[in-house]
């Protein structure tokens, strides 16, 4: 498959070249030249399929021949290494997990499989490859569990100091290895600013090849297509019109479900659920699209200002504002709205969920007021002891720490400080 850029100046790119670039010479992302639907049979019988088949047949065209198939195969069944359950709540509300995997972030599955194709990639190559990431939150762990031990790949995360919960930092700050987190002095938005600058800056480009592994990145974007459809897998019999309501921050998520709709999935609707940071809940009030500095949340993984993928969900849509209203609905709710929910699930429905899926259901209620008749899946997006205190203090009960989280907890923090883009230039151009 090519990808072009959707700035449009750049030329057509191959798959390979799209994921060791990451962002086109354009600053545009990489987008597939065609999408074409699965046969109705796939869907028909989904339900027979296990989710290693389900996952490669919803991602071959976009990967195959550059890969082939016994190697895509076996990327897939690594990548997929645990479960996704659903839960259902209500009759009009359930929940899809998707926090089973090694950093209990549903990250680790776009993560994983970036990783691994980057490792294919270099199996011909002895270029060493940098992947320079910003994370709000959940990025770091994954992509940094993801890629730990991948040869010929150096992981540098960058993340706002204080602004990431204990366990977060723990998981990206401890592993050494090829992976080193630069603590920045500032948020979300700077760390994103200094990594587009350093994709910009030829200074280091020329002496480095760099890569992203943010859901900029086909690689880690598209992957992300198989949740919806294991979610359809497990609820088609059950349901008929099946609403994703997906807790949204750069929106990779969400524009990943809106790919596997176009895949033929028979989806009815997306609800965008937002916190404070709410940019496309304003666009689709006002049809004006203005990009606000970060707010931070208790779910800060979704405090994003200018969410990096909503060019791509415009493009699965033609750029016609209308047509996507059909599609798309938008909410925002606050941190106390979002701690009220929290405890709502665990008083009513005995169900302990992160503040990020706690903003999915609620955007799931609210969807639910004007559509009764859907069924709305809530994506729990994170395991809520990544969000201890706020979680515990909240539910008013001790979470047991599962292993994955036990592990680090005793682990030594190690981290570089910067503040300004020269140190992370200069940290670059030493490393
Ligand atoms: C990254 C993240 C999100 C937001 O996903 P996007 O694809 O950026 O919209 C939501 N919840 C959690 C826990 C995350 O880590």
């Amino acid at each position: 498959m090519n990808y072009y850029s959707l700035n449009k100046i750049a030329p057509i790119s191959t798959f390979k070249n799209s994921v060791i670039k990451g962002l086109a010479p354009d600053k545009g992302l990489y987008f597939p030249e065609s999408i074409t639907p699965l046969p109705a049979s796939f869907f028909d019988t989904i339900e027979h399929l296990t989710n290693e088949t389900i996952a490669y047949e919803t991602i071959k065209q976009f990967v195959l021949p550059e890969i082939p198939e016994d190697d895509l195969k076996q990327i897939v069944s690594e990548t997929l290494s645990f479960d996704f359950p659903v839960v259902t709540l209500t009759n009009s509300i359930s929940t899809l997990e998707l926090f089973h995997g090694p950093t209990m972030a549903f990250k680790d599955v776009g993560a994983r499989f970036m990783a691994r194709c980057l490792g294919y990639f270099n199996k011909e190559n002895t270029q060493e490859v940098t992947v320079l990431v910003a994370t709000s939150g959940d990025t770091g762990g994954a992509v940094a569990h993801g890629f730990l031990g991948v040869k010929g790949v150096k992981v540098v995360i960058l993340y706002p100091s204080g602004k990431v919960s204990d366990i977060q930092e723990k998981q990206l700050t401890t592993l050494k290895k090829n992976i080193t987190a630069l603590e920045v002095n500032g948020t979300f938005d700077d760390c994103q600013a200094m990594v587009k600058q350093a994709f910009l800056d030829e200074s280091i480009t020329n002496h480095k090849q760099l890569t992203s592994a943010n859901s900029i990145n086909v690689a880690r974007w598209l992957p992300q297509m198989f949740y919806f459809m294991f979610a359809y897998k497990q609820l088609k019999n059950k349901h008929e019109k099946l609403v994703f309501s997906v807790p949204s921050g750069n929106f990779g998520n969400i524009c990943a479900g809106m790919m596997a709709q176009q895949l033929g999935l028979p989806v009815a609707h997306f609800v965008a659920s937002n916190n404070a940071n709410k940019v496309v809940t304003e666009y689709l009030l006002t049809k004006n699209y203005e990009p606000k500095p970060s707010v931070q949340t208790i779910s800060n993984a979704m405090d994003v200002g200018n969410p990096s993928n909503f060019v791509r969900i415009e493009a699965i849509y033609n750029n016609d504002f209308q047509y996507l209203k059909q599609h798309l609905s938008s909410y925002s709710f606050t941190d106390t709205q979002t701690i009220n929910a929290l405890k709502e699930l665990y008083n009513e429905y005995n169900y302990v969920a992160d503040p990020h899926g706690a903003v999915g259901y609620l955007g799931a209620k609210e969807y639910l007021k004007e559509r009764p008749d859907s069924h709305v899946v809530f994506l729990e997006t994170a395991h809520p002891t990544k969000f201890l205190d706020v979680v515990e203090a909240t539910i008013q009960e001790n979470v047991e720490l599962p292993e994955q989280i036990l592990k680090v907890m005793d682990k030594k923090k190690q981290s570089i400080k910067i503040s300004t883009y020269e140190e992370l230039k200069s940290f670059l151009l030493e490393h």
